[in-house]
């Protein structure tokens, strides 16, 4: 399921930038829609819990239609989610699901800002969610991102007075923006952000309401509404040819990877504010009695008295004769008193001043990725195609050191080209891979540096300061420094310039399971990140084990190239746990980073750092049969995790079950919610349930309890309900401890229920006949105990198993008593 072509088509729809990363290159009626925004003095802050809550429709009514500077605050990067476009999870989703936000806000013009909070999986709760969050430390990143963008409002997508009527996540981000409203305009809490930003009252709070939290229409109609403003939000923007509601859609298909691609709206639509805090507006304008006219600005009047009338006297067929009036307002603009609006507005009006004017300005590497510390060449192209005198006066880096400065006029329509050799200066961090990956967190916080803390991304490091010289006025325009190329297909092609480690390894197998003491040859793979390099790679591994060689050599002649090693493993006699690590020693450095690429045209190439390390698990297991039939479901690891430990395992094909295609197999599995979305199963029952009878085994895994192909997924009747168990650190009691599987060939203890990953189990069933018999107790704490995790029962000659234990999780995370409850299930009855 890689990228398709509708993705680059529906780009092409919107903008001229057709592949991420490329820059804006607006129209006539764009420019005068930025000068609206120029001319709007306000803020609006919505805040949620994922990538994919935020309403787009509000955001893209508050930014286009009100001009308002407007973010959303995701309190998370989505690791939790599920991937739709690709097979990356946890932390690399969240990189893709970080990047699919960002190209949101570039679509609806909104900014981006989250927390240090990961997005762990999912929680019944908020009082769970904050067991994983520290909630301090969130609460700290919520109320210095209120200090440091200053809304006049903060709209909540989530309802903070409903716990229990949805994720966790959603509520518990409700209410720490609820408790950050006040927090931010006390100078003794979090005093460093109120050092650093100032304090800040922002003067409403609202609950971006819907039918949704209501149950149902007819019982929003009839709900109280005193307290809710209602807004038009349908309207149509003449300057940018799209309603509000086409925007949006626009702005919400970025959420790819969660297969939220949405169709355009037009035409009249309403949203509900219902006000929390501060004062109910009187009419339908949320800023409704704050000002959010230059005046609000002391020295604004006199930007006003320039701005104001270019906007109602806008030259649409040549926005570069505003370029005089955009000139005079730039030294009122670059005094103003107040330093958050100077920074907001003075960018707002340089970015009108290149348009306007029609001067391209473009820094373009030779290189795609670099070292730190190296050199390299950069290509300027610097043109003006506007009416207006300007001049190319000189290129700074980023630090300020002059690298160009011969002031040379910018001739009409002229292009000019300059080369020049940089060097990358040391960084912290030293790569240019997502900031919130380079030291490792907890289950649910991420670890960041203080000064990049509620950044969306790492900041570029490569940049160029151009000084532009129009009459007496120099103006210094920073630009990133990028990488492109031309594509056959795609054409131009946009990408960032990194800064990568010299040399990568990684261990392509992730988890590694030894079920007795034979030694497994493990493969590493080599990367280089620059020409001519050489070292030597070893492997760290956990006490007991033995790995051979101890290292091994390596030359690599060409930057990206790769080299794969083999070292033999061999595991301890007694069951262990732990990591295998890559090190490389090479030019005088270590380097222990495996590099992940991510190439989606729809967001910006990504480059991705993480530890290179893979997962050992010696485990004492013992299994009786030999021969699995996998039924496919909505597609799990299982099969692979069962080669692993021994067995072999045969793909089923499920419009092909029959009697015959079944004998042979000491067991038939099937795949996580093969009854919803494997239709042929409807059909096959009888047959699954002929071969239990004459003496095989069958074991279902979870699907959940709606749009099931069949209701008779098992020989006797059995109810699937929403039961689950979301806390993996649970008790686990045994009902059943005398029985079969908790005993042969492997002796369940408590000890097996230790190490789990993000959840014990969903979907439980929560009725059953008599002939199943509960094997396990578990619960989320206030809750009723559920006994339906693991139910066995015997029919005719053979066992029917029914399960909603996540082994789907545990085994591919390589937990030693899933995989050994698991063998007990294979080996029942042998
Ligand atoms: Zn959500």
């Amino acid at each position: 399921m890689q990228k398709t072509s509708i993705y680059s088509f529906l780009l092409l729809l919107f903008t001229l930038a057709a592949t991420a990363q490329a820059p804006k290159k607006p129209t006539a009626s764009e420019i005068y829609h930025n000068l609206q925004k120029l001319n709007f003095v306000g803020s609006a802050l919505y805040i949620a819990a994922h990538p994919d809550d935020e309403n787009t429709r509000l955001i893209s009514y508050l930014v286009n239609d009100v001009h308002a500077n407007t973010a959303y605050l995701s309190i998370t990067r989505g690791d939790g989610g599920q991937n739709l476009i690709g097979p990356e999870l946890r932390e690399l989703l969240g990189v893709i699901r970080t990047q699919e936000l960002l190209e949101a806000r570039k679509t609806d013009g909104g900014q981006q800002f989250f927390t240090r909070a990961n997005d762990f999986g999912y929680s019944k709760n908020p009082d769970e969610t904050f067991e994983f969050w520290k909630k301090e430390d969130v609460l700290s990143d919520v109320v210095m991102t209120i200090r440091k963008f200053k809304p006049d409002i903060i709209v909540n997508r989530f309802d903070h007075r409903s716990p229990g009527s949805t994720h966790g996540h959603h509520t518990a981000s409700a209410m720490l923006s609820l408790e950050g409203f006040d927090l931010a305009n006390d100078a003794t809490k979090f005093p460093e952000s109120a050092n650093e930003h100032g304090t800040w009252k922002p003067q409403r709070l609202f609950f971006n309401t819907s039918y949704w939290f209501y149950g149902s229409k007819e019982k929003f109609e009839k709900a109280d509404k005193s307290d809710h403003v209602k807004v038009e939000i349908g309207n149509y923007f003449p300057s940018l040819g799209l309603s509000n509601g086409e925007i949006a859609s626009l702005s919400r298909s970025m959420h790819k990877s969660q297969g939220f691609g949405s169709t355009g709206s037009r035409g009249s639509e309403t949203e509900y504010l219902e006000i929390l805090k501060g004062s109910k507006p009187s009419d339908n304008n949320l800023f409704e009695g704050i000002n959010t006219n230059w005046s609000r600005l002391e020295g604004g009047n006199e930007i006003a008295a320039i701005l104001k009338p270019l906007e109602e006297n806008f030259n649409f067929e040549n926005p570069s004769q505003m370029l005089p009036q955009l000139l005079e307002a730039y030294p009122l603009v670059s005094n103003l008193k107040d330093k958050h609006w100077r920074a907001i507005k003075l960018a707002q009006l340089k970015q009108l001043i290149l348009d306007c004017g029609g001067i391209f300005l473009e820094a373009v590497s030779e290189e795609n990725t670099i070292n730190p510390n190296d050199n390299f060449n950069v290509t300027v192209e610097a043109v003006n195609r506007g009416g207006n005198s300007v001049a190319l006066k000189s290129i700074k880096n980023a630090n300020g050191k002059a690298l160009w400065n011969t002031t040379e006029s910018l001739p009409f329509n002229n292009k000019k080209n300059i080369e020049l050799t940089l060097r990358s200066e040391k960084n912290t961090p030293p790569y240019s891979s997502p900031y919130w990956l380079n030291e490792k967190g907890t289950v649910g916080m991420y670890a960041a540096p203080k000064k990049l803390i509620g950044l969306g991304e790492t900041p570029v490091f490569e940049q160029l300061i151009f000084e532009l010289q129009f009459g007496n006025t120099v103006i210094p325009f920073t630009k990133d420094i990028i990488y492109k190329f031309n594509d056959p297909v795609k054409g131009e092609v946009y990408r960032p310039l990194e800064i990568l480690p010299k040399v990568t390894a990684s261990i392509p197998e992730k988890v590694l399971i030894f079920a007795d003491n034979s030694s497994r040859n493990v493969s590493v793979i080599v990367r280089a990140g620059k020409d001519n390099i050489s070292g030597n790679v070893s492997l760290k591994y956990p006490e007991g084990w033995k790995i051979e060689p101890s290292q091994q050599n390596f030359e690599l002649s060409r930057k990206g190239e790769t080299k794969t090693f083999s070292f033999k493993v061999t595991p301890p006699n007694n069951q262990s746990e732990g990591y295998l690590q890559t090190i490389i020693n090479a030019e005088n450095e270590t380097f222990d980073k495996e590099l992940v690429l991510i190439d989606y045209d729809h967001i910006p190439y990504q480059s991705v750092l993480l530890p290179s390390e893979a997962k050992v698990a010696k485990i004492d297991i013992q299994k009786k049969g030999q021969s699995i039939g996998y039924i496919n479901g909505a597609g799990d690891a299982i099969p692979e995790s069962l080669k692993q430990i021994g067995y072999s395992v045969t793909t089923i094909n499920p419009s092909n079950i029959s009697e015959q295609s079944l004998k042979g197999f000491d067991a038939i599995v099937v795949g996580i919610r093969a009854y919803n979305v494997v239709s042929d199963l409807a059909f096959a029952q009888p047959i699954l349930n002929k071969y239990v009878e004459n003496g095989g085994t069958m074991i279902v895994q979870y699907n959940t309890s709606h749009d099931l192909v069949t209701k008779d997924l098992a020989p006797y009747s059995l109810k699937l309900s929403r039961d689950r168990v979301t806390d993996e650190f649970s008790d686990v009691k045994f009902l059943s401890p005398k029985h079969p599987v908790m005993n042969t060939p492997n002796k369940i203890t408590q000890a097996d229920f230790e190490g789990w990953v993000q959840e014990r189990g969903l979907y439980f069933p929560d009725e059953w006949a008599k002939e199943f018999t509960p094997i396990l107790g578990m619960k989320d704490s206030g809750e009723a105990q559920t006994k339906g995790s693991l139910l066995v029962a015997k029919y005719g000659k053979g066992h029917y198993i029914y399960t909603g234990l996540s082994f789907f999780r545990e085994l591919p995370a390589g937990v030693p008593g899933a995989f050994r409850i698991f063998a007990n299930m294979l080996s029942i009855g042998k």
